[in-house]
This record gives structure tokens, sequence and C-alpha cells, in this order.
């Protein structure tokens, strides 16, 4: 039975970059639904295609473009040790979706961490990271997006008894420490 770890955060709290640490590690794969679409829109496949207005407005893919690309990864080998989901699941849909999907997989959470970082902070580490889609008004929709269909999901996994927040606002190696350490216990 594998156990993986999940990130939640807003954009720019750091997530991806405590997950891929985290991820090297432990030895299991990082996987970023984020990182998986830019690949695909760089790639110039039918997903990539499909998904980039939407990345482009700050907006979610739709559901159907995700459940399948995260259905397939949980089922390559190298996840079959443990993983870190990083940017999935973002919404209630996508969380009951993954439930459903880990027990016929038989593969369990073990924690869904969620990274705390203000909203001033955010908004300027990422008009400093400068990506395509981080221009001021797509990172206001950005937030406006994970408060309204991902911040839900603390309360969601909060009542399975998995939710650890973590405070996001503070030097990356102080915060990759305390990870460690949750994960050894
Ligand atoms: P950030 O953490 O800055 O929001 P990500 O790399 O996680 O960046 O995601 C970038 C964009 O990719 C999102 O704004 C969204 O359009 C799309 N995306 C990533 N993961 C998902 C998902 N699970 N469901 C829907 N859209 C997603």
């Amino acid at each position: 039975m594998s156990q993986g770890l999940i990130f939640l955060g807003a954009p720019g709290s750091g997530k991806g970059t405590q997950a891929q640490v985290l991820a090297q590690n432990l030895g299991i794969p990082h996987i970023s639904t984020g990182d998986m679409l830019r690949q695909a829109i760089s790639d110039q496949t039918e997903l990539g295609a499909a998904a980039k207005s939407y990345m482009d407005k700050g907006e979610l893919v739709p559901d159907e473009l995700i459940l399948n690309l995260i259905r397939e990864r949980l089922g390559q080998e190298d996840a079959q040790k443990g993983w870190i989901l990083d940017g999935f699941p973002r919404n209630v849909p996508q969380a009951e979706f993954l439930d459903r999907l880990l027990e016929e997989i038989t593969h369990q959470i073990q924690w869904v961490i969620n990274l705390q970082v203000p909203d001033e902070v955010i908004v300027q580490r990422l008009l400093l990271r400068g990506r395509a889609d981080d221009s001021e008004a797509t990172i206001r929709h950005r937030l406006e997006v994970y408060r309204e269909k991902t911040a839900p999901l603390a309360d969601y996994f909060q009542a399975q008894g998995k939710l650890q927040s973590i405070d996001g606002h503070r030097a990356p190696e102080q915060i990759s420490q305390q990870l460690q350490a949750l994960v050894a216990a």
C-alpha cells in the first residue's frame, strides 16, 4: 500500500519548491499538474492546446482534462512507492475523484500539507517570479479562484484528519526541516 502527500497552498505559497525538495529527499516523484500542463503546451499536444487559454486567464482547466492525467500518472511504476501531488486536487470534485481513485488502486494519503502565506506576500512573490501567467491581473484572479475553489479543500481534508497547516512565510530551509520532521514521525 503506497502512501502519498498532497501540497495545498495558494499560487506563490512556495508549495512547488517545498514539494520538489521533499520528493527528492524521500526518493518519490513530485507530480505537479501545472508542470505537466506547461510541458503539454510546449510539446504542442492536444491537451496543451486545450489547456492553454484557461491557464493564460488564471482559470482552472476543466476537470476532464486533468483526471485522466492523474489516473495515468499514479499508475506508473515510480509512483508505487509513494508520491507528492502539487496542484491537485484543486476543487472538491477533484478531491472526491482522488479519494475514489486511491481506494481503487490501494494508495493512501498520509498528509495534506497546507502552506499558509499572507496574500500581500503572495502577490509580491508572484510578480517577482514573472512566469507567462504571472501578470498582476492574472495573479489576482488566480488568488480569487484559489479562495473560491481550492481553499475549501482544507476543511475537506481536515474532516478526514489529514490536514497539517504549516507557516509558509519563513525561510525555505526552516519549512523544509519542519516537513522532514513531519513525514519522518
Ligand atoms: P500556481 O501554483 O502558480 O497556481 P500551477 O503550476 O499549480 O501554478 O498551475 C498553473 C495553472 O495550471 C493554473 O492556474 C490552472 O490553470 C492550471 N492547473 C494546474 N493544476 C490544475 C488542476 N488540478 N485543475 C485545474 N487546473 C489546473
